[in-house]
């Protein structure tokens, strides 16, 4: 069973799909568990991925674009079952043998799960996500709400405190609400322009955030922001 966070993570599981031929069951429909589905894909082995929702990616770049994906996916032979949760993970003698599904209890359409269903598996990858380690910000009295808030100039409530990248909910002045933003471009650029606020110099951060992917034969880039895609309607542009 595999998280993706490290190097060392990502060799792991190099070693377990790189021969091909494994049952490969992909827990979360989101880049992550995208881009490890195409790779394991490309190695020869079969996979599974399970998600949430209609389609996959559906938060970050709406119904449409998850939808393109979606079909990506299934043309390349992913049994991609949405709707779906995991309700157990079993195995035996310290591996993996499945995956026990149920169905979302909301998933009225595209149902793809039946409850105690069992997805037998050789490697099972969690990408569910990841959470801002705020630790010792809370410590320190910063504070914390779905990551370390700063305004657009990544200063903390602390005089002299600055917090940056994945950990940092930072005030957009554009879109008027804080974003937190889990992208490397946003943790190259704020990081530059943090660095210019701890100098002194007047930072508003307005950068937007930018995004690429790669699966399949398929590449993406985007620029924008989740919330606004995933309220667009299907076939609606905005
Ligand atoms: C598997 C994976 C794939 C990804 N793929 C993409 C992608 O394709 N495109 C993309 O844009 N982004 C991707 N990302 C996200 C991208 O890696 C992050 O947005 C980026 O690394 C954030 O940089 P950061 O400096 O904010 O945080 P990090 O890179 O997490 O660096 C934080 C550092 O702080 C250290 N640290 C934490 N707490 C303490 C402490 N108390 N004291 C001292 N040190 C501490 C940590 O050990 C770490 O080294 C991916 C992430 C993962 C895990």
């Amino acid at each position: 069973m595999h998280l993706l966070r490290t190097v060392g993570d990502s060799a792991r599981l190099k070693a377990a799909l790189a021969s091909g031929g494994r049952r490969v069951v992909v827990i979360g429909a989101g880049w992550i568990g995208l881009e490890v589905a195409a790779a394991a894909r490309g190695y020869g082995n079969d996979v599974t991925v399970l998600g949430q929702g209609a389609v996959p990616l559906q938060r970050a770049v709406g119904a449409e674009i998850g939808a393109v994906f979606a079909a990506l996916h299934r043309a390349n032979g992913v049994d991609l079952r949405m709707e779906t949760g995991v309700s157990e993970v079993l195995g035996t003698d310290g591996k993996v043998t499945g995956v026990r599904l149920h169905a979302e209890a909301d998933g009225t359409a595209g149902r793809d799960a039946q409850d105690g269903e069992v997805v037998p598996a050789d490697v099972v990858v969690v990408g569910i996500g990841a959470t801002p380690n705020t630790r010792l910000a809370l410590d320190a009295g910063l504070e914390v709400a779905d990551g370390i808030v700063v305004d657009a100039a990544f200063r903390t409530n602390e005089p002299g405190v600055f917090a940056v990248g994945d950990v940092a909910s930072v005030f957009h002045p554009v879109l008027g609400h804080h974003l937190r933003v889990e992208h490397w471009a946003n943790a190259e650029n704020a990081g530059r322009a943090a660095a210019l606020s701890m100098l002194d110099r007047a930072v508003s951060y307005e950068e937007i955030p930018y995004f690429y992917t790669d699966q399949f034969d398929l590449g993406m880039e985007y620029s924008g922001y989740g919330d606004l895609a995933g309220n667009a309607e299907p076939g609606v542009p905005r």
